[in-house]
């Protein structure tokens, strides 16, 4: 009773304060000229209202008032053990969210003082996309997008050097587009220059072609549905003397013999089914199987040890 009373009168009391003043704040320490660290917190300008209720929030993380070049002293180090994460993959909405602005993934020493460097434009930002996935570079999981072996393949073959890759060429297109449209910049000076760098380009393929790696392009087209259990070689309709069946492509080189099975007790899997078996190593419930005169459910699960395919539990 008395607590709850207490509690009440500070939250009276509390009201009454003024606010409380935080800023956020970065300090970077230099330490022997050589290494910086980064500080990120908040300082406590005016206490207000925590003079009667304290702060509890305690992922909150204070930094002390500094002069701009205070000088201390190091009294203590600490090394910790961790790991990077990689940073987050884009999802549908930050995709199109990065496209208004690429500048932030320019790492191109000169190309720094570039601020603003938007890809496509508001109307076909996410027709782009599309046309990504449509040519099957890119694929979605969860809202989260994958580049595929194909797109991967794309990617490796414009790698040397090439400015078609570039975003900022990209972008220098889209400002100069706009520009034509406010008539600051003559279009046939932007048709010139495209005609130019065309003949630049080709040049360039053909130089660099033959340098190209198109096995995964090539796999793509068999249409794979996954990777194999036993090599991470890509899983592909073949035939075989008994018919059709999922098996590794890389039989021919390595005589990799995973083999995926059509039918199961008589029940037909699903493509779906299969892909989900390479990706996870298990299925979900499959309903249906017959064994005599039974019917069950189970999910398919593959054995590594002995490298089949079992039913699990
Ligand atoms: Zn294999």
């Amino acid at each position: 009773m008395k607590n709850l009373f207490i509690l009440v009168v500070k939250r009276i009391l509390a009201a009454h304060y003024p606010d409380v003043v935080m800023s956020h704040k970065e300090i970077i320490t230099e330490v022997m000229g050589r290494f910086t660290f980064k500080s990120k917190g908040k300082e406590l300008l005016s206490k207000g209202w925590h003079h009667v209720i304290p702060a509890t929030d305690e992922r909150d993380i204070m930094l002390p008032t500094l002069l701009k070049e205070s000088v201390g002293d190091v009294t203590n180090t600490l090394t910790t053990k961790s790991k990077t994460k990689p940073p987050n993959r884009y999802t549908s909405s930050s995709l199109i969210g990065f496209m208004k602005n690429a500048a932030q993934a320019i790492e191109v020493e000169e190309m720094k003082s570039i601020k603003n460097l938007p890809l496509g434009t508001e109307a076909t930002r996410a027709g782009l996309i599309t046309l990504l996935e449509s040519r099957k570079y890119i694929e979605w999981k969860n809202n989260k997008v994958y580049p595929t072996l194909l797109g991967i393949t794309i990617i490796d073959s414009i790698k040397m050097g090439s400015v078609i890759k570039s975003p900022i060429l990209t972008a220098k297109w889209d400002v100069k587009l706009n520009e034509i449209g406010a008539s600051l910049y003559n279009h046939n000076d932007f048709i010139a220059h495209s005609k130019k760098l065309s003949s630049v380009l080709f040049e360039e393929v053909k130089t660099y072609s033959t340098k190209w790696n198109q096995n995964g392009v090539e796999r793509i087209k068999s249409d794979s549905i996954g990777a194999c259990l036993l090599c991470g070689s890509n899983v592909i309709l073949r035939k075989g003397k008994h018919g059709e069946f999922y098996g590794c492509s890389n039989y021919e080189d390595s005589g990799c013999s995973l083999n995926l099975p059509f039918k199961v007790l008589n029940k037909k899997l699903s493509k779906k089914q299969l892909m989900e078996l390479l990706q996870k190593g298990e299925t979900d419930i499959i309903e249906g199987f017959k064994w005599k005169d039974k019917t069950f459910n189970a999910p398919l699960v593959w054995n590594r040890e002995d490298q089949k395919v079992q039913f699990g539990k």
